[in-house]
């Protein structure tokens, strides 16, 4: 059975799409940690991001690079973080998150609360951001 995120790029499924290119994807999450949370996945499903091969893996984080220059554009923050965790979703995936301190990484405490029109418009600002 197709993945959530395998659903979400065929279309299935909304998303706030922030950028794609033939091999990659990257969405908001729909729980974010932080402003911009965005999420980068391979559009072929895989389970686990360190089954992926090398040459792959390099696009990806190179793909994953690009996404992140955007959110620096268009999020105020002092860097943007990386995270891998994928116990959720059995489809791999990269949590870039837009931060000025450690703490804005919690995964463990209270998710924002942003509605679907201010998610559409930080999705669209870093959408216009990505080269
Ligand atoms: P993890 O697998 O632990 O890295 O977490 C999966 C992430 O996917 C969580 O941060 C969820 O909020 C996020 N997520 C789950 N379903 C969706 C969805 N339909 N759209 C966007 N993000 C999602």
């Amino acid at each position: 059975m197709a993945t959530i995120f395998s659903r979400i790029v065929a279309g299935e499924i909304p998303c706030h799409k922030v950028a794609e290119d033939e091999e990659f994807f990257a969405f908001l999450d729909i729980n974010p940690v932080a402003v911009g949370h965005t999420l980068v996945i391979p559009k072929a499903e895989v389970d686990y991001l360190f089954d992926i091969d090398d040459p792959k893996l390099g696009r990806m984080m190179a793909f994953a690079k690009r996404v992140a220059r955007a959110q620096e554009a268009a999020i105020p923050c002092k860097r943007v973080g990386v995270a891998v965790m994928g116990l959720e979703v059995p489809h791999a995936h990269i949590h870039l998150l837009p931060i000025a301190k450690e703490s804005d990484m919690n995964f463990f405490g209270k998710k924002l609360s942003l509605s679907q029109e201010e998610l559409a418009e930080i999705a669209c600002r870093i959408r216009e951001k990505f080269e």
